[in-house]
């Protein structure tokens, strides 16, 4: 099946895009998570969404939540690690499942986790953004884990299982959780891959080298050029014009992902601008 559309991000972004695409009967999948997006869930309160005067994160989500459930709008609870452009569609690879789409709205936020230097350079030789898609490579080597969110907890217990040592790098606290024995977490962080062709190592930020053949990044958010190469970005951000269209024929881009101000009610503005966008460029 070929959707009409492809929205990766389930915060306010992409959530007001789907709205959009739903009320004017389009076909398209919601990629993201299924608590939606952590930059809702933590506010502890918000008082400028208009006309909700003061709610919590929680509140704001659960009303989003409900909003989705409302109209039939379902998540496809899967990481979007790779998009490409081919005749005029989109082929977006999820795990080790692919999806076609005519068109694309990118809504995945901007992450605030460094990334690691050389990473976007040994993409696809040794670094990976996708444990179900490339663990099997690995397969009784060494190998180093970021991650961002204990959300990504079960991808890094299947790469143990593989792996004859995984170095574990979480970028939140692990107390209360018992690792497999070949799991070693390591009190500082990647800085630098190393390697030319292929990724030979890491260096740590304290000065250790570790000598490992893959080195997995499971964040909540790849960075636009590395998901989709070909993209036009301006100053780390996607660029876009008025109604949202990016540099690629058919993909818009809406939220914090096309730069600052970072606020909720920007970003659901231009999930519906991003959305209108779609419906004209498919009736087109
Ligand atoms: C603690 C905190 C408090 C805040 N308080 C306020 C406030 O009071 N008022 C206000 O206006 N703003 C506030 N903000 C800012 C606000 O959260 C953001 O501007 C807003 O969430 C941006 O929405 P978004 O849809 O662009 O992206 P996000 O909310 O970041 O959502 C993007 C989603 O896409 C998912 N995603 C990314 N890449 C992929 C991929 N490849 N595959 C699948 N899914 C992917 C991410 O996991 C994430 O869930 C606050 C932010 C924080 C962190």
């Amino acid at each position: 099946m070929i959707y009409d559309c492809i929205i990766i991000g389930t915060g306010p972004a992409g959530i007001s895009a789907a709205i959009t695409l739903k009320i004017h009967n389009k076909s398209f999948l919601l990629f993201g998570g299924k608590n939606l997006s952590d930059k809702i869930t933590k506010a502890e309160k918000i008082t400028n969404y208009p006309g909700l005067p003061s709610i919590t994160g929680k509140e704001l989500s659960n009303a989003f939540m409900m909003h989705l459930n409302e109209m039939d709008i379902e998540i496809t609870d899967k990481m979007v690690s790779s998009v490409i452009s081919f005749g005029g569609n989109y082929a977006v690879t999820a795990g080790t499942d692919f999806f076609e789409t005519k068109s694309l709205i990118l809504a995945t936020g901007v992450t605030s986790a460094a990334s690691v230097k050389n990473e976007e350079k040994l993409l696809g030789k040794g670094v990976s953004y996708c444990a179900t898609c490339d663990g099997g490579l690995y397969k009784n080597k060494k190998i180093a884990v970021i991650s961002t969110n204990p959300r990504f907890l079960h991808e890094v217990i299947y790469l143990s299982q593989l792996a004859e040592e995984l170095y574990f790098f979480p970028a939140y606290k692990t107390e209360g959780i018992v690792f497999p024995e070949n799991v070693k977490t390591i009190g500082s962080f990647p800085e630098t891959a190393e390697g030319d062709e292929r990724l030979s190592g890491i260096m740590l930020k304290n000065g250790q080298r570790l000598e490992v053949s893959g080195l997995f990044c499971l964040r909540d958010c790849i960075s636009p050029s590395a998901l989709i190469s070909e993209i036009e970005t301006k100053e780390g951000h996607i660029a876009v014009d008025r109604e949202m269209k990016t540099s690629l024929k058919g993909c818009f881009a809406c939220g914090d992902c096309t730069g600052r101000p970072y606020q909720y009610v920007k970003a659901a503005g231009e999930g519906n601008i991003a959305a209108l966008g779609v419906v004209k460029y498919l009736d087109s």
